[in-house]
């Protein structure tokens, strides 16, 4: 066990301290700008990056910085991104490009890229090149550290760049939440799967766990403002503990976020099919507060696929599995992962795929055309098929899911399920949108008030992404 693991008091400490050297600074710049320094950060990628921007707003806000939506009007602009896929990486490019003009006309703005992309030695690299309008870059590893590098840009006002660090945890650093109501808490870190298609082994690191106590600590206190679902965020939860020196597995953790007061609802993500445990159905099933929904990515459904994929299971074992929680959860809502033209897929191996996706009923499939990733196992396998026969296969999957979806959807309409009201919808003022603990979307007339509480709903009509339906008994919708 790496005892430089969880970084120290002092360590953090330090960061703090450069916190309060920024904030000497951003309020000198407010004294003579008559308004705060703004900062603008946009997320690409998964939920764990979303969690880690969530720290770095809370440094930035602790340091003084007034935290805005609107990229242009920023003094700073931040990226984290991500680098599962190129088309991720081709927007931050584009983006960091079309700012070339904003930090020319004002060269004390300051342009910062971090996350996983970033730690990638020739990404990092193009942009010490060809992006000069760039001021920081830094990577996972460095993430604790923004601060420091960040007092540096503004007392030096010189380029740094900073790929460095190794595994670690840093617990207490600030945090700033997007959403009061739900909250996103990371119980690890990194990953040791190797996935032949994956790169995040390679840019996240080594998999850590965080101490449950720390877990338990922060979920309290989110209970304590007002949060009423948590979703416990790591690259493959079910090996939550492993090689740490603590006791605790996933379903202990997940027992003990159960036993909270005030948390209402749980999710998790994500599961790594080799490694779900009876141990974990059997909690899921028996704690009411964990939402009966299972993301379970199965990326193909033929075996030799999957053998090439490092994924470490086959097809038989997935269902194996799928089944076993579906016979202790009935109702049990479950969504996957698809990869579609991983390299050398023939057409009968994208059949079996679609077969798979027929047998399970998925209520949501995420799927991914393949994207080759430098210095991963597959990024050297050969790869006959065109970019159309891919993209054909990609069609078809999302014609077979959309049609299992609505059927899936249609189940619900005369059923009544409490909605946990997370605001007013997107498309129509008088329609409040919110969950049900399947994740399915309800939308429902009402009103403002019941944002923050569960509201029981009768499902009227099913869509192929979200429920329409109305307040079913308006007694206990004021309670
Ligand atoms: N740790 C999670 C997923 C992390 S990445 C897990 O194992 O399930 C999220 C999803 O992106 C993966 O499940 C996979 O379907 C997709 N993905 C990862 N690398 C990819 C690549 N190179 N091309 C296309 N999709 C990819
Ligand atoms: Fe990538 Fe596989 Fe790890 Fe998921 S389990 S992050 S797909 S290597």
């Amino acid at each position: 066990m790496n005892q430089n693991l969880y970084l120290s008091q002092e360590q953090i400490q330090l960061q703090m301290d450069y916190i309060d050297k920024l904030s000497a600074l951003t309020q000198g710049f407010e004294r003579s700008h008559g308004r705060p320094m703004a900062a603008y950060v946009e997320t690409y990628g998964c939920q764990q990056n979303e969690n880690d921007s969530e720290r770095i707003c809370g440094m930035l806000h602790k340091a003084g910085f007034e935290l805005i939506e609107e990229r242009k009007a920023a003094d700073l602009i931040l990226f984290n991104t991500c680098a599962v896929r190129e088309n991720a990486e081709l927007k931050v490019f584009g983006n960091v490009g079309a700012l070339k003009h904003w930090k020319n006309e004002n060269p004390e703005r300051i342009l910062i890229l971090c996350g996983c992309m970033m730690q990638q030695e020739h990404i990092a690299e193009q942009i010490r090149q060809k992006y000069k309008q760039v001021d920081l870059v830094f990577g996972t590893h460095a993430l604790y550290r923004f601060p420091e590098l960040l007092f540096r840009i503004l007392s030096e006002r010189s380029r740094v760049f900073e790929l460095g660090g190794g595994d670690v945890i840093a617990e207490d650093l600030p945090i700033v939440r997007k959403a009061g109501l739900q909250a996103w808490v990371s119980i690890m870190y990194g990953c040791n799967n190797f996935c032949s298609y994956c790169v995040v082994p390679y840019v996240r690191g080594r998999e850590r766990s965080r101490r449950p106590e720390k877990i338990l600590e922060e979920v309290r206190s989110l209970a304590g403002h007002g949060t009423k679902e948590i979703t416990l965020l790591g690259q493959n939860v079910n090996s939550y503990g492993s090689g740490s020196d603590f006791e605790e597995n996933f379903a202990q953790l997940l027992t003990a976020v159960c036993r909270i007061d005030g948390i209402e609802r749980v999710r998790f993500m994500t599961s790594h099919p080799k490694d779900i445990s009876d141990e974990l159905i059997e909690v899921m099933a028996r704690e009411k507060k964990v939402c009966k929904m299972l993301h379970l990515p199965v990326q193909a459904g033929n075996n030799r696929i999957l053998q090439a994929m490092n994924r470490k299971y086959t097809v038989e074992e997935y269902l194996a599995k799928m089944e076993k929680a579906r016979r202790e959860m009935p109702h049990l809502a479950l969504s996957t992962d698809i990869i579609v033209g991983f390299p050398g897929e023939t057409d009968e191996e994208f059949e079996d795929t679609l077969k798979l996706l027929r047998r399970v009923q998925f209520d949501n499939v995420y799927s991914f055309l393949y994207s080759k990733r430098e210095g991963t196992a597959a990024s050297k396998l050969p790869d006959p098929n065109s970019h159309e026969v891919k993209q054909k296969r990609f069609e078809r999957l999302l014609e077979v899911q959309n049609e299992i979806a609505l059927e899936l959807n249609q189940a619900y309409e005369g059923k009544i399920y409490d909605v946990l009201v997370e605001g007013v919808s997107k498309t129509n003022p008088d329609c409040m949108t919110g969950r049900t603990d399947t994740n399915k979307i309800v939308n429902f007339p009402g009103n403002e008030s019941m944002v923050g509480r569960f509201i029981p709903v009768r499902i009227t009509k099913a869509h192929t992404w979200s429920l329409n339906g109305e307040i079913w008994r308006i007694e206990h919708a004021n309670e």
